[in-house]
């Protein structure tokens, strides 16, 4: 089975040591086409290529970078990124919104969105030839707003048409992975392909397992982010999972962002969330899991193995 990254066509068994949830950037794409002199896209780029070579330190030879339209997704970034460090970056499309979407996108129906996500899969994004290889939609606390709603089904329709798999942005106090779940069964999707992300951000079984139940992967993808819930908390989750046979249904990751508006200046981000890194977890995570006993099997199967799961093709 073959799948694009932003510079080659990959064989899926040379995925190696993946981090299936990390940003290269995110930023407020508006604004920033608007008033460009509030960002420096060298700075950025730096900062990317410093974090992306620490992950390739630990081993990491593949980063899936779900930023879509909403979060100003650059294949080109991507592309320079990967080619500086020799790192597999594989590109998304979908829309992130947590509510409504842009007029030209309201005006059309359904069908007319996965029409261009099946394009950014098939011919290229952004009007280049750097394709997309996964889906992405989001669902938070706002819930399944009728716009939302759109964005999910066309992701589910353009799954349908291309076969490959989709990632969700969930938000887990709010349950909204099952909410995500319905409309993609309701849509006929495979649930088999689906990636619930942001599944770790709470430490409530009960909900993680009615998600589970449904035969979908799940996110554990956002350590670092201890103001939401704390690694010891994540870690427990984890554990309790993984004696649970859920091994090959997980994903650990980190959602970290290179760059991100959200902290401008840069530093701020390391003021509110000092653990948050591209390496965090092969620094701190991975070693407190094993002293807990997970075994390197089980990290082999959630950071190598369940990648090629998800694509359906045979482990
Ligand atoms: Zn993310």
């Amino acid at each position: 089975m073959k799948i694009n990254s932003v510079t080659e066509v990959l064989d899926i068994n040379s995925l190696g040591t993946t981090l299936i949830h990390e940003h290269m950037r995110t930023r407020s794409e508006a604004v920033a086409v608007q008033f460009p002199h509030l960002y420096n896209d060298e700075e950025d780029f730096e900062l990317a290529k410093i974090q992306v070579l620490g992950a390739k330190k630990h081993g990491v030879q593949t980063i899936f970078d779900p930023t879509v339209m909403g979060l100003d997704r650059d294949v080109r970034l991507m592309e320079r990124i990967s080619k500086e460090t020799g790192v597999h970056i594989i590109a998304a499309t979908g829309v992130y919104t947590f509510n409504v979407l842009p007029s030209r996108f309201v005006a059309n129906d359904i069908d007319f969105l996965a029409e261009q996500f099946v394009r950014d899969i098939e011919v290229g994004v952004q009007n280049t030839s750097i394709k997309a290889s996964f889906l992405k939609a989001a669902t938070d606390a706002q819930g399944v707003t009728p716009d939302v709603e759109k964005v999910l089904r066309a992701v589910a329709r353009a799954h349908l048409q291309t076969g490959v798999p989709i990632m969700t942005h969930s938000h887990p106090a709010t349950e909204t992975g099952l909410s995500q779940i319905a409309i993609f069964k309701e849509e006929g999707v495979d649930l088999t392909k689906v990636l619930i992300g942001h599944c770790g951000d709470t430490d409530n079984v009960d909900y993680i397992e009615r998600v589970l139940d449904y035969g979908v992967f799940i996110g554990m993808d956002r350590y670092g982010l201890s103001k939401v819930l704390s690694t010891e908390k994540r870690n427990e989750t984890v554990v309790q999972l993984l004696n649970k046979g859920y091994e090959t249904r997980m994903f650990l990751s980190q959602d970290y962002c290179c760059t991100t508006d959200i902290y401008r200046p840069n530093h701020k981000k390391k003021d509110v969330h000092p653990d948050w890194s591209m390496t965090y977890l092969f620094e701190t995570v991975l070693p407190l899991l094993r002293e807990n006993g997970v075994t390197e099997d089980q990290i082999q199967t959630m950071m190598v193995d369940n990648v090629k799961r998800w694509f359906g093709a045979t482990v």
